[in-house]
């Protein structure tokens, strides 16, 4: 029930202390998985580096231990697997592979743009999702940015609807850990 997650990190190795924004207690909430038996989503928001796919993995972690079916992947690999499948009539069942996992895990939305097919396809797959299956998606630009995002502002705004009805929201607002303790070297920040 585990799958492809980038690295294996869990809350106990997070520095929690390192990120003040980010509520300890929320966290470890949410890692009882309740949010999964209620079919909730997590969005992460925040810049690069402050441990918003750590977190993410975490959870993905904790949910693969209990026997949830958890899956990770980034958002630029979703969309090009669905557009891939769209373009060989195989959309259907592609459809019904991603909405199953009890866990989504949807990595870095936004760090790439996407065209209006690939918001097509990444609507329908949240819509399937809506209300069945718990999504924790992070991202690095704002609510404000995702018509910009999308190349479209009605499937935006679809997408955020549906993933944000049931959820929690966590919005990391810190320095970036790769750059803990290198901070002073760098001329410009
Ligand atoms: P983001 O997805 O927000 O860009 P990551 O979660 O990939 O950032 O974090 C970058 C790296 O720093 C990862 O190796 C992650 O494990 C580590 N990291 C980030 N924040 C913390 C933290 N507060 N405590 C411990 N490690 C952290
Ligand atoms: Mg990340």
């Amino acid at each position: 029930s585990v799958s492809a997650f980038p690295f294996e990190k869990t809350l106990s190795d997070f520095d929690f202390d390192f990120q003040p924004s980010i509520n300890k207690a929320q966290l470890l909430d949410l890692e009882s998985l309740r949010f999964i038996e209620k079919k909730e989503n997590i969005l992460f928001f925040g810049p690069s580096g402050v441990g918003k796919t750590h977190l993410a993995v975490a959870l993905g972690v904790a949910a693969a231990k209990k026997r949830y079916i958890t899956y990770f992947i980034s958002c630029h690999d979703l969309i090009m697997q669905l557009n891939k499948a769209h373009a060989e009539n195989r959309l259907e069942a592609k459809l019904k592979h991603y909405a199953k996992y009890k866990l989504l895990i949807i990595d870095e939305i936004g760090y790439l743009p996407i065209d209006k097919q690939g918001a097509n396809l990444l609507f329908q797959l949240i819509n399937r999702r809506y209300e069945k299956n718990s999504t924790i998606i992070t991202t690095n630009q704002p609510f404000s940015k995702w018509g910009e995002v999308f190349s479209d502002i009605t499937l935006a705004n679809a997408i955020l609807d549906r993933l944000i009805h049931h959820s929690s929201i966590i919005k990391i607002t810190g320095p970036s850990y790769r750059l803990k303790g290198k901070v002073e070297l760098l001329e410009v920040r």
